[in-house]
């Protein structure tokens, strides 16, 4: 069957942009469309893991670029130039799943191809990287007052208390300074979404982002995900907590007295979460928990460990609980804990090349005693443990759109610092039109995972629900941007960007996690953009 092309409708007096998000989504929606037929509505999507793949990035790219034609007027310039590459790159993604989706010719009309052609022609994006370089790769992106001021202030919080510890923390790989956490609870960075009624903020998912980025910025690590995990956790409680579990935990959250660690991972299944096989069987006083975890990270500092555990041997998703268990405080990088009844906990942290400060860890359990009480949902929520880690996980991935931006934005800044004083042949590197259209390109990738970022947040706002599959592209769009350009921000720097002195090495490590965890690349493609396209 073959998806004929319905003409876009363009008036004369739209802007490049917008005739550009029109154009996109206009392709995107036809691949989607012909895709959901191949599919049966996603029922058949391992049979077309490729077509899946293919039509979950090219509707991320095509949502990307509606935000990129939303962005404050002062942006447009550069919005212009990442709404016409990743324009340009859809039919390119499209190309090899176009026979078997039936979709005939990927050309764009005329007003589509114009607005590409401007936006990814050289003197464009050369002078977004000459802008950038004077600019020391600082960004402005207008926001309200209140929003702009909690961004100064967590900006000058990171630059003053975070920024000067990260690389000692990162070379050294030590646990993020108590001092952090104590500092960012009187802050009131803990609570930012989690409402007013349970002790937090109520200040709503982009002021969240925004914290968020601008600790990721000083440091992924070390304190821009520190809000992540009580972030997870907060959300599931949200969505399926009892009353009183959300009376006891939430203000605990809020104010930062009680730190997270999220288990799910496990060292025989990830991805697969359904297939989680660590037990938690009824035992006198609770619950007793039995099986090894992986990954499970800030897991010796944490207080509470959010735990997904199998309760009953129904195989799937059904078998599966949501727990909060209690442990005690641990600073180093093993730890073991016992309980008066027998119960142990034991951990080790796996050493990784970035994202140091937290530590990741293997744990096991061993009859561990959770209290009745910790079952989240209470009896109500027994077998519900999956969809209360999915709703936590929409929250998480939101966030990490946050976290990547962050260090998006220190390596603009860093390699735009770098180009201006490094000299060959006589000129800064920065003069050259190469460096710039690299360092072009790197502002318009971010600008996009921003503009997504923030439109995510926005919809988080108005609809969790409705908003968790935007929130999930701006995770993958966001994540692969940070990965991106801090690599070519370590290639501008040549040779020194390899160097440990060097703060570009740090984030090109940090940055490649991104992509792996709350849903490793993939997965999130496949199972919950492509599933959620899918199925409409
Ligand atoms: C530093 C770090 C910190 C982490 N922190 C946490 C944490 O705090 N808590 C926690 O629970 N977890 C955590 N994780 C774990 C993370 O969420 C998992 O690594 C991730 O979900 C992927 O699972 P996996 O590693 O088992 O990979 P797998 O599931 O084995 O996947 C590996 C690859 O196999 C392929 N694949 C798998 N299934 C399919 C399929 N159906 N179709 C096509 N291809 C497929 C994909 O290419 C995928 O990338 C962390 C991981 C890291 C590295």
């Amino acid at each position: 069957m073959r998806h004929g092309r319905k003409r876009t409708i363009y008036s004369p007096r739209m802007a490049d942009r917008e005739v550009l998000a029109a154009a996109a989504s206009a392709l995107a929606d036809r691949a989607v469309e012909a895709a959901r037929i191949l599919t049966n509505a996603g029922a058949a999507t391992d049979d077309h893991q490729v077509v899946v793949d293919r039509i979950a990035y090219v509707a991320t790219e095509a949502r990307v670029i509606a935000e990129l034609a939303r962005v404050p007027a002062e942006l447009a310039d550069v919005a212009l130039v990442a709404a016409a590459e990743l324009a340009a790159n859809i039919p390119h993604r499209l190309a090899p799943v176009a026979p078997v989706l039936g979709l005939g010719e990927l050309r764009y009309e005329a007003a589509a191809a114009h607005a590409i052609a401007t936006g990814i022609a050289p003197p464009a994006v050369e002078a977004i990287g000459a802008a950038a370089i004077a600019a020391e790769g600082r960004l402005t992106w207008p926001l309200d007052p209140e929003l702009s001021e909690i961004r100064a202030n967590v900006r000058s919080f990171a630059e003053r208390e975070v920024a000067p510890h990260a690389e000692r923390i990162h070379h050294l790989d030590e646990l993020v300074p108590e001092r952090f956490i104590t500092e960012m609870a009187n802050l009131g960075y803990f609570g930012l979404s989690i409402p007013e009624s349970y002790g937090g903020l109520s200040f709503g998912n982009l002021a969240m982002i925004l914290t968020t980025e601008e600790l990721s910025r000083a440091s992924l690590a070390a304190a821009g995900s520190l809000i992540t995990r009580p972030e997870i956790l907060a959300k599931a409680l949200i969505a399926g907590g009892t009353a009183d579990q959300k009376q006891t935990w939430l203000p605990r959250l809020a104010s930062g007295e009680v730190m997270v660690a999220i288990s799910v991972t496990e060292p025989n299944t990830g991805s697969d979460v359904a297939s989680v096989a660590c037990r938690a069987d009824r035992a006198p006083g609770g619950w007793s928990i039995t099986g090894a975890k992986a990954w499970c990270t800030f897991a010796g500092r944490a207080d509470v460990i959010a735990l997904l555990a199998r309760t009953s041997d129904e195989p799937g998703a059904r078998g599966l609980t949501l727990f909060i268990v209690d442990k005690p405080r641990f600073l180093g990088h093993e730890f073991e804990a016992r309980q008066p009844g027998g119960g142990t906990l034991v951990g080790k942290a796996d050493r990784t090349p970035g994202y140091r400060g937290m530590h990741s860890f293997s744990i096991a359990f061993d009859r561990w005693l959770v209290p009745d009480a910790q079952v989240v949902g209470g009896d109500a929520g027994i077998g519900r443990g999956f969809a209360l880690q999915m709703a936590g996980f929409a929250a998480g991935r939101l966030q990490t759109g946050g976290r990547a931006c962050g260090v998006t934005q220190a390596a603009v800044e860093q390699t735009a610092r770098y180009v201006a004083e490094r000299k060959q042949f006589g000129r800064a590197i920065g003069d050259y039109g190469l460096t710039r259209y690299h360092l072009g390109r790197m502002v318009s990738r971010l600008v996009g995972a921003r503009a997504i970022t923030y439109a995510a947040a926005l919809a988080m706002d108005a609809d969790e629900r409705a908003a968790a599959p935007v929130a999930a592209m701006a995770k993958l769009f966001a994540c692969d941007v940070a990965v991106e350009v801090t690599q070519l921000g370590q290639l501008l720097h040549g040779g020194w960007g390899y160097a440990e002195e060097y703060p570009i090495s740090r984030y090109v490590a940090d940055a490649q996690v991104l992509p792996i965890f709350e849903g490793v690349k993939p997965i999130l493609a496949l199972k919950v953009v492509g599933r959620s396209l899918l199925a409409r």
